[in-house]
C-alpha cells in the first residue's frame, strides 16, 4: 500500500473549543473527498456528489453549530465509500462494496489488508479523537453531551421521505426525547422518531462513546436538500440551535 502524503495523514477535521465543554459536535460523514492513493475507487466521478459519498450539508451545519454554541467538533476528512466512520471496525459494511445501486470496484476488491489499513488510517484516528475530547472534558469536570449530525436524502429508493429532520436515538432518552418534542414544537416540522433509520447499531459512533460512556446524546438528521446550500444551512442552524437548547435545558444539562 502506497504511503499517503503529510496533507492526507490527518484523518479528521477539528473545530476546536473549550476542553470543558459541555458539548461536542460530530460528523462522521462529512466529506466527499478520497485520499489520492485511492483515486476515485473506480467509481463514475459523477456518484461522489451524492449522498452515497457523504452527508451533504452536513459538514457546514456542524461547523456553524459549534460556532453558535462556542463548542468542540470532529469532522471525519474523507468520503464514507473509503471507510464509514459509523460503523465499529468489525462490521463488513464498513467498506461499502455496493450503496444505493452503486457498485464500488475498488472497495469490492479490497484486501483483508486494505480494510485493515483504512481502518488504522482514517478510522481509528478520528475514534480515538473522540475519546480524547471527552477524557480531558471529564478530567475537567464536566460530562459532555454529544450531538451526531447527519443528512439523508429526500428519497430512497424511489419513496420520498417525509421527514424534515429525525433524531435517532437508542436506549438513552435523556437528550434525544427532549430534542425530538422540541423539533416537533418548530411550526411545519415534519419531524421523524428513529426515522428514517433506528439508532441501533452496535459500535456506531453513538453507541461507542455515547452508549457505552454512559453520556447523553442523541443524533440529528436533517433532509440534506434542506442543507444544500447556505441559505439552507444558516435557516437550519437556527432552528437545530433553537431545539437544541431547548431540549438541553429541558433535559437539566448545560449548552
Ligand atoms: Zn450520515
Amino acid at each position: 500500500m502506497q504511503e499517503p502524503t503529510a496533507a492526507e495523514t490527518d484523518a479528521f477535521e477539528r473545530v476546536p473549543g473549550p476542553t470543558a465543554a459541555p458539548l461536542l459536535f460530530l460528523c462522521d460523514h462529512a466529506s466527499n473527498a478520497v485520499p489520492a492513493a485511492y483515486g476515485d475507487l473506480g467509481l463514475d466521478h459523477a456518484q461522489f456528489a451524492r449522498h452515497i459519498a457523504w452527508d451533504i450539508g452536513a459538514a457546514n451545519l456542524t461547523r456553524a453549530l459549534a460556532g453558535t454554541f462556542a463548542a468542540p467538533a470532529l469532522l471525519g476528512k474523507w468520503s464514507r465509500l473509503l471507510i464509514d466512520l459509523n460503523r465499529g471496525p468489525d462490521d463488513p459494511t464498513i467498506v461499502m462494496k455496493i450503496s444505493d445501486g452503486a457498485l464500488i470496484p475498488r472497495n469490492a476488491a479490497a484486501s483483508v489488508d486494505d480494510v485493515a489499513y483504512r481502518i488504522a488510517r482514517y478510522h481509528a484516528p478520528y475514534h480515538a479523537a473522540i475519546k480524547a475530547a471527552i477524557d480531558a472534558s471529564l478530567a475537567a469536570g464536566v460530562a459532555p453531551s454529544l450531538v451526531s449530525m447527519h443528512s439523508f436524502t429526500p428519497a430512497w429508493k424511489g419513496t420520498p421521505r417525509p421527514w424534515h429532520v429525525g433524531v435517532l436515538w437508542d436506549e438513552d432518552p435523556r437528550l434525544a426525547v427532549p430534542l425530538i418534542e422540541a423539533f416537533r414544537a418548530e411550526p411545519g416540522l415534519v419531524v421523524g422518531d428513529n426515522e428514517p433509520y433506528h439508532g441501533r447499531l452496535e459500535d456506531d459512533t453513538m453507541w461507542t462513546h455515547g452508549t457505552m460512556r454512559g453520556l447523553p446524546h442523541a443524533l440529528i438528521e436533517i433532509r440534506q436538500d434542506l442543507i444544500a446550500d447556505h441559505v439552507g444551512v444558516a435557516r437550519m442552524l437556527e432552528i437545530v440551535a433553537r431545539a437544541l437548547r431547548r431540549a438541553l435545558a429541558q433535559a437539566g444539562l448545560k449548552a
